[in-house]
């Protein structure tokens, strides 16, 4: 499968707009929220809009196949779960563009290859720096590992309040999504994938939102 035929892949346009034109637009939203874009204290907003964009939206502009590529080493024997748990991400829902923010939970039970721990976290920064929903996020970062590591197993699971959902339209606050996608033994093995399951029930509860 070739993982860039997935949404929320880098796009690349020959049309991409200049900064300049990316702070107009933003001038465009303020009017239509009703305010003065030359009111002293929204001068500067425009600017640092689009500098935001360039971080939330930084992961346009990296690969996390590369990331996990370069650092994998040869593990031979060691065949217990790795689980990486409360990753904490932010990325932003595309169909309003506002925060998702979360933990994410990783896991794999390596074959013959291992990363370092901060290499799986980046694989989760990565794909949350671009426009997501939920579920595809989920299946990206899961894919990924996969695919390069090829271990026995991988498991992902996020749990995320959704700004979508608590500051707007339904307005439910304090609700939060959990998605996972298991592959391999953690999918087909029923003791593996409790065992997974017991390792996360204890961990120590950490809020997302704080
Ligand atoms: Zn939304």
């Amino acid at each position: 499968m070739d993982h860039r035929s997935d949404a929320a892949e880098p796009f690349s346009d020959a049309q991409r707009p200049t900064a300049t034109e990316a702070e107009e637009a933003v001038r465009t939203l303020l009017r239509w929220a009703g305010e003065d874009p030359s009111r002293e204290g929204l001068l500067d907003t425009p600017g640092r809009v689009v500098r935001s964009y360039e971080e939330f939206y930084r992961g346009y502009a990296e690969d996390p196949h590369e990331i996990l590529s370069r650092t994998f080493s040869e593990v031979e024997g060691y065949d217990e779960i790795v689980l990486l748990r409360d990753i904490r991400f932010e990325s932003h829902c595309e169909h309003h563009m506002v925060p998702i923010i979360g933990l994410a939970h990783v896991a794999y039970l390596p074959r013959s290859r291992v990363v370092g721990i901060s290499k799986l976290a980046r694989v989760v920064e990565v794909y949350s720096r671009r426009l997501q929903v939920q579920e595809r996020l989920t299946a990206q970062i899961a894919n990924t590992i996969d695919q390069v590591l090829q271990p026995h197993g991988v498991a992902v699971m996020l749990e995320a309040g959704h700004q979508c959902m608590t500051t707007r339209g339904v307005h439910r606050p304090g609700v939060s999504m959990v998605t996972s996608r298991m592959l391999g033994v953690f999918r087909d093995n029923g003791d593996t994938r409790r065992e997974l399951l017991s390792l996360l029930s204890k961990r120590s509860s950490v809020s997302p939102f704080e």
